[in-house]
């Protein structure tokens, strides 16, 4: 039944993407024209033909060059969240120095909903001026070799996206001009462009990383304590006292360190971009813009493969983990505890599934359309943009947290579309290294009475795609005061153990 319900779902999965994939129409610098750019360049008179190698267009007064005309999606499409990407036009004068910009097109998901058109153009206004030599470091202050700019509250991964793609056109552009002389007539940009070196062609991926020291060792220090938990989970799980308190502080310092300090809450958002970028061709610039988003995908590619995705559910989403602290402090509260029936419970699943499709075919046909109803993630809201945006947006969050406290980790165990996603994957896992008994649902409840996913069925089996991980049946598999196999073992023992104590005081008597 379920392996059937997954095969159609992929079939569906399958129909969508192919049905509607490159759909994606984008602009050319020959879109634009002189009164395009009449701001920067007022006494400009006319725009030359585009010549061969990157696309441009110089820019005359009467017969001298003043400069050129490029759009960033042309010379340097680094696809940004929704995996497109955004089209900046950009007037270089002919000093190499960045003479007006102004972006053109975009389906940026926190653009399209979050962040006000003012931010975005505050933003981009702090490159004129700069020179195509020139280092940016987005949010940060000047230092040796670098200029610092300013990012944009809530979407520092877009800011960066943006300028990368600005800052590698215009130096490409620069390079491939040779400025001054501006044109040669006969030669073809392309033919004078050397191959790029291996370091030159990853160090500049890798510019962004530039002063994040902080958040890459944080996270890479955490994956690597991940990979530890998971590697000796049998012989934490033994240990209470000490599995105990390493679990919730690893819950905190997802939410506060991964959540909001560094802000690398995955999303669906990604997954949709990930599509996107498939049908487009992949790119390794977007997913190295940021080494928090890059480090926790790769983690979450790796493990899923080796657990499924409840390693990422259980322990690396800063919105689950709030929810599972909530909860925890509502149980230590004694606030009762709601669950649906479990015929309801597992109708209920379905939802996330169904939401998944539907923003993957929407996806397809406008990405911002997709963006829009992806809202229905709160990861945005509270952690992102940290409950600063309209009520509604807030209300819709600070209620699924106030749910929590009742029925754990609801949102995602029926609406989570990015958990739908992961889940789906987790179908190819390899390892199974969650432990059952014979006695398990039959006719023992235990461990599925702990499972606050309800993730155990009555039987005793363990559904690994909505498991998170969180090993709380393991700590009851191993107690032998809460398993009952177990825990009639040890008073067996006892009961022999007192026997002998018995018989060596009689024969010590004698
Ligand atoms: S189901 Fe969604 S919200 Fe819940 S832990 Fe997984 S990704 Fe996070
Ligand atoms: S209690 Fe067990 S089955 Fe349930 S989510 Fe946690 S690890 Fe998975």
């Amino acid at each position: 039944m379920r392996a059937r319900f997954y095969s159609a779902l992929l079939t569906l999965f399958w129909l969508l993407f192919c049905g509607s994939a490159n759909s994606y129409a984008a602009l050319s610098v020959d879109d634009f024209q002189l009164n395009d750019i009449a701001v920067w360049f007022p006494k400009a008179t006319k725009l030359g033909p585009t010549k061969n190698g990157p696309t441009h267009k110089i820019i005359y007064e009467q017969e001298h060059i003043v400069g050129a005309l490029i759009l960033s999606s042309d010379i340097s499409p680094i696809s940004a969240y929704s995996g497109k990407p955004i089209s900046t036009l950009i007037g270089l004068g002919i000093d190499g120095r960045i003479a007006g910009l102004a972006i053109v097109a975009h389906e940026e998901p926190i653009l399209v909903v979050g962040i006000e058109e003012k931010k975005l153009t505050d933003f981009v206004n702090q490159y004129v001026g700069v020179k195509s030599s020139e280092k940016i470091r987005v949010n940060a202050s000047d230092r040796k070799g670098f200029r610092g700019v300013d990012g944009i509250s809530g979407a520092t991964i877009t800011a960066m996206v943006l300028n990368r793609s600005i800052m590698l056109s215009v130096k490409k552009m620069v390079d491939a001009l040779e400025w001054p002389p501006l044109s040669r007539p006969d030669t073809t940009i392309k033919e004078r462009l050397p191959d790029p070196t291996l370091e030159q062609l990853w160090q500049p991926r890798l510019d962004s990383w530039h002063g994040q020291d902080l958040k890459i060792w944080s996270i890479a220090t955490a994956l690597f304590l991940l990979t530890l938990i998971m590697f000796f989970q049998d012989w934490l799980v033994r240990r209470p006292k000490i599995f105990t308190p390493l679990r919730y502080g690893f819950l905190t310092f997802t939410v506060v360190f991964i959540g909001y300090f560094f802000a690398a809450q995955l999303s669906i958002i990604n997954v949709l971009a990930f599509i996107q970028t498939y049908s487009s061709g992949f790119t390794w610039e977007t997913l190295l813009i940021d080494p928090g988003i890059f480090f926790l995908w790769s983690f979450v590619a790796i493990s899923i493969v080796l657990w499924g995705r409840g390693v990422f559910c259980g322990w690396l989403c800063p919105f689950g983990a709030m929810q599972e602290l909530i909860h925890e402090v509502a149980i230590r509260l004694r606030i009762p505890n709601f669950e649906f029936p479990p015929m309801v419970h597992e109708r209920l699943w379905a939802i996330k599934y169904i939401l998944l499709l539907l923003l993957i075919g929407i996806s397809m046909d406008s990405f911002s359309s997709a963006a829009k109803i992806a809202e229905i993630e709160p990861f945005k809201t509270s952690l992102t943009m940290k409950f600063d945006r309209e009520w509604p947006f807030v209300l819709y969050a600070a209620a699924l947290l106030v749910i929590a406290a009742f029925n754990s980790k609801f949102y995602c165990k029926y609406i989570c579309t990015l958990g739908a996603s992961l889940s789906i994957l987790s179908r190819f896992k390899i390892f199974d290294w969650l432990r059952r008994r014979n006695e398990c649902g039959k006719p023992c409840q235990a461990c599925a009475a702990k499972c606050q996913i309800n993730a155990i069925k009555p039987t005793g089996e363990i559904i690994s795609s909505e498991c998170h991980y969180c090993f709380d049946c393991q700590l009851t598999y191993w107690d032998d005061h809460k398993c009952p196999p177990l825990t009639e073992k040890r008073k067996k023992r006892e009961r022999r153990n007192e026997k002998n104590a018995l018989k060596v005081i009689d024969i010590s008597n004698n």
